[in-house]
């Protein structure tokens, strides 16, 4: 069964769209393809040609005109009033096979309307980059927007140095942004955001299309897949680096993969992107940000939501209420899986506790520690177990013990749910670097190496193994740069 492709976003008031064309690719080549995503997506058919040619832009979807959307955004906490798809493109959307509806948009097509300075153009480096990641996202079950294909322009972009150009095909449940609904509430406009917000409804939340509160519902709506989410991030160690409300999307998925990076030792305040000098994104700040920002669409959405309701203050502050009592909710449920954890135990919160304390003054990695806990458990505890070097934690393991005792007649089972709950790698970024610059000098099958593990992270290693191993100092994250 086939995809097939529409524009519904042509239908928007033309404040929010802007029709325009994709410069053309020099050479393209592809460097990256998703089969199996193409599958799911009902894409199979395409020829490497029509590959080459749709998703360099060098040709249109047919009966698709391409567009960039407009948005503003919050960036480190100031508001911009324009910012826009400045090197994007939607090239299309799409219903799959199943029925789901995904937009088709092309990153590093070039200038736009909304460029500003900017050359519309994307280096290889990060392109590659967010395959990577949202791969490996994916994988793990995070809500994230998808790479399809990462196609080199044949040309040079500039940057602190030459770089070879090159356009990934990004596949996410919509592109609209917290920042699309501050830049429609600034246009003083209440039926141009209440276009925005219908169109919103019927892409995302349908079901609410014909609910009394549907402005109110999709507010709570957001609030819910912005705590799943971000409580995801959190158990899985991974910090954003830049999360401005035009990077924050209404359909709860991850996007922007730009300084984006995995903690190694568990740290709370770890900041990697070089940007953030204030440590505005630190991984312990993600909750509390995103929270503001959730603020920020409720401002957005406050005049309509006051045409629906009476006491729409004390109703909007519930709601956003809502996002602490989910988010703790889905950070614990998170942990207990990782933990093992069937039951709820009085316990359960000071184990949690005591480890995470351990952790981090004893500078212990955060993936390999759960992946440790699981070797222990099965008795496969060699040498090289950190874990075990800490009296502290000896004493806590002998306490958590007892604990998965009250959930199985033989703790070893414990470990069977553990281990969907447990990536064994995630993308450390000295090897993210290694094989990107590989691919760079024209390698690329070390990525392709690198991909393929990524997309399996449950997959069984050892703590030798070279993509599992804890990093050394040298390898230890520092600092991430947008690159963009
Ligand atoms: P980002 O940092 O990718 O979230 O982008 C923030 C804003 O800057 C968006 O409006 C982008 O379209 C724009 N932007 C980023 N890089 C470029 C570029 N090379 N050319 C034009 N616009 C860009
Ligand atoms: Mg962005």
């Amino acid at each position: 069964m086939r995809a097939t492709f529409k524009s519904t976003y042509a239908s928007l008031p033309d404040e929010f769209i802007c029709i325009t064309k994709p410069e053309i690719a020099a050479f393209p080549e592809i460097h990256l393809y998703n089969d199996s995503l193409a599958k799911a997506l009902g894409l199979s058919y395409l020829s490497k040609q029509q590959i080459l040619t749709y998703f360099s832009g060098n040709e249109p979807i047919p009966g698709i005109e391409p567009l960039a959307l407009a948005y503003a955004g919050h960036q480190f906490g100031h508001y911009v009033p324009l910012l826009g798809d400045g090197r994007a493109h939607l090239v299309a959307e799409l219903t799959t096979p199943n029925q789901e509806h995904f937009d088709v948009q092309l990153k590093g097509s070039g200038r736009t309307a909304f460029s500003r300075r900017g050359d519309g153009k994307c280096p290889l480096g990060p392109a590659l980059r967010e395959f990577l990641v949202s791969e490996f996202m994916h994988a793990v079950g995070i809500p994230t927007t998808r790479s399809l294909a990462v196609i080199g322009t044949g040309e040079l972009v500039s940057r602190e140095r030459a770089l070879p150009g090159a356009i990934l095909t990004r596949i996410a449940k919509s592109h609209i942004r917290v920042g699309s609904f501050e830049y429609a509430y600034h246009l003083n406009d209440i039926d141009l955001l209440q276009k925005l917000a219908d169109y919103t409804i019927l892409r995302l939340d349908p079901d609410l299309a014909d609910h009394p509160q549907k402005y109110l519902s999709l507010l709570k709506r957001v609030v819910n897949r912005q705590a799943v989410l971000i409580a995801q991030w959190m158990n899985i160690g991974f910090v954003h680096g830049v999360m401005n409300t035009d990077n924050m999307t209404l359909s709860g998925e991850t996007i922007d993969y730009g300084p984006c990076a995995f903690i190694d030792d568990f740290d709370i305040d770890s900041v990697y992107s070089y940007i953030d000098s204030g440590g505005r994104y630190a991984f312990g700040q993600q909750p509390s940000i995103a929270y503001w920002n959730l603020r920020q669409l409720s401002q957005a959405l406050k005049p309509l939501i006051d045409k629906e309701i009476a006491n729409q203050d004390d109703e909007i502050t519930n709601v956003l209420r809502g996002f602490e009592t989910s988010f703790n909710h889905n950070l614990q449920q998170g942990i207990s899986n990782k933990l093992g954890f069937i039951s709820k135990q009085t316990e359960d919160e000071q184990l949690v506790q005591t480890l995470f304390f351990n952790m981090h003054q004893h500078q212990l990695d955060f993936t390999l520690t759960f992946r440790e806990i699981m070797l222990i458990l099965e008795g496969k505890n060699q040498g090289d177990i950190s874990f075990l070097k800490i009296d502290a934690l000896q004493e806590w393991f002998a306490q958590y013990s007892c604990r998965l005792s009250k959930d199985y007649n033989h703790i070893i089972q414990a470990v069977e749910k553990m281990r969907k709950h447990n990536p064994w790698i995630i993308p450390r970024n000295y090897l993210v670097e290694d094989v990107i610059e590989a691919a760079i000098l024209g390698n690329m099958q070390p990525i392709k190496t690198y991909l393929m593990a990524l997309q399996n992270p449950f997959q069984e290693y050892t703590l030798n193994d070279a993509f599992a191993r804890k990093p050394i100092q040298q390898e230890l994250n520092v600092q991430t740069f947008c690159g963009t």
